[in-house]
C-alpha cells in the first residue's frame, strides 16, 4: 500500500501534549467546582482517574506480552489486508471522514444495544455529574481491544487510509474529551457550531439517564451519524439532565463501576433455562428479558409515550 509513515503525521507526535493539556485543564475544573462552587463529587473524580491508571497498566502489559496493539498499528495491517484504497485524494478524505463517523456511530450503538458490550460501555457512563474526567473514564477493555477493532481495523479494511485515521483519531480525541466540559463552568450551548457538530450540550443528553435521552447522540465529532440514523436529540430546556446510568453504582468501588454490569450478566447467563434466553441475555439490549416486562430503552421509550399521550387525552 503506498502511503507515509503514521508517526511522521505531526498531530500524531503531538497528540500526547493535548491529552496533557486537556488533563491540566481538567484539574483546573475540579479546583474551580470544588473550591470556588463546592459542588464536585470527588469520589466520581477518584473513579476516572482510577480507571485511566488501571488502562494505562493494561495497556503497558498488553504490550509487554504481545507487543504494541493500538488503533494505528490495526489501521496500518487492516488497511494492507484490504483490497480497496480510498487513497488520499479529496475523495479519500471525503469517503475516509464519512466511513468514520458511521463506524463510529455503529460501534457505539453496538456499545449500547449489545448487552455483553454495554458491559465495557457502562463504566463510562457511570459518573453522575459531568466533568473533564469523565472523557477519560473508559473500560480498559473498550479502549484497548473493542476501540481499535471499531475505530482502527473496519475503517481501514473498508479502504480508508491510515493516515486519515490517524487525523479523524486526532480530532476525536481532542473533540470527543471536550464533549464532557464541566456544565457548573460551561453553560452556555455552543451557537452555530450546535447545527453541525456535537457538542457538550448535545453529549450530556447521550450521558443522561432520562427515558427521553436514552440512547441518542452516539457521535464524537459531527452530528452526521445521528442524523442519518434518526438518534439526534438536542437538549430540552424542560427535560434537564440526570446523568448515571439506570442501576445503583458504588462510584468509590472500582470493581463495582468497571465490572458490576458483567457480575449482573453472569447472573442472568447462569438463570437462563435455554439457549434462547441465554443468547437474548447475552447480545440483546440491555433490560431485555425472555418473558414478563421488557426494561430495554426502546420499551421504555414506547411506555412514556404511551402516558404522555394517555396523560394528553
Ligand atoms: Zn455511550
Ligand atoms: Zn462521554
Amino acid at each position: 500500500m503506498d502511503t507515509l509513515p503514521i508517526e511522521s503525521l505531526p498531530l500524531v507526535k503531538i497528540l500526547p501534549l493535548f491529552v496533557l493539556a486537556l488533563f491540566i485543564y481538567g484539574l483546573a475544573e475540579l479546583s474551580f467546582v470544588h473550591f470556588r462552587q463546592r459542588k464536585a463529587k470527588l469520589g466520581e473524580y477518584g473513579m476516572s482517574l482510577k480507571g485511566l491508571g488501571f488502562t494505562g497498566l493494561v495497556g503497558v502489559l498488553v504490550e509487554f506480552v504481545v507487543g504494541p496493539f493500538s488503533k494505528l498499528l490495526l489501521a496500518v495491517w487492516g488497511a494492507s489486508l484490504s483490497p480497496f484504497d480510498a487513497g488520499l485524494t479529496p475523495v479519500g478524505w471525503f469517503y475516509g471522514f464519512f466511513i468514520y463517523e458511521m463506524s463510529y456511530w455503529v460501534q457505539h450503538w453496538l456499545a449500547h444495544k449489545v448487552r455483553l458490550l454495554w458491559c465495557l460501555h457502562s463504566p463510562h457512563h457511570a459518573p453522575q455529574s459531568m466533568n473533564l474526567f469523565v472523557g477519560f473514564n473508559h473500560s480498559f477493555l473498550e479502549i484497548i481491544f473493542y476501540m481499535p477493532i471499531t475505530l482502527g481495523l473496519v475503517p481501514a479494511l473498508l479502504g480508508v487510509d491510515p493516515m486519515i485515521i490517524a487525523v479523524f483519531t486526532f480530532v476525536d480525541v481532542v473533540w470527543g474529551n471536550l464533549l464532557h466540559l464541566s456544565d457548573k463552568v460551561v453553560t452556555r450551548r455552543w451557537g452555530p457550531l450546535e447545527r453541525f457538530m456535537q457538542t457538550p450540550s448535545y453529549h450530556r443528553v447521550h450521558h443522561a439517564q432520562n427515558v427521553k435521552y436514552m440512547d441518542t447522540n452516539y457521535n464524537s465529532i459531527t452530528l452526521l451519524g445521528d442524523w442519518l440514523m434518526g438518534t439526534l436529540q438536542p437538549l430540552q430546556a424542560q427535560e434537564p439532565v440526570k446523568y448515571g446510568i439506570t442501576r445503583e453504582v458504588n462510584t468509590s468501588s472500582f470493581l463495582d463501576v468497571h465490572f458490576g454490569e458483567f457480575t449482573l450478566l453472569w447472573s442472568d447467563l447462569r438463570s437462563a433455562g435455554n439457549l434462547r434466553a441465554f443468547f437474548g441475555y447475552l447480545l440483546c439490549p440491555p433490560g431485555w428479558s425472555p418473558e414478563g416486562e421488557q426494561q430495554t430503552a426502546a420499551a421504555l421509550k414506547k411506555r412514556s409515550v404511551i402516558t404522555r399521550e394517555g396523560t394528553r387525552v
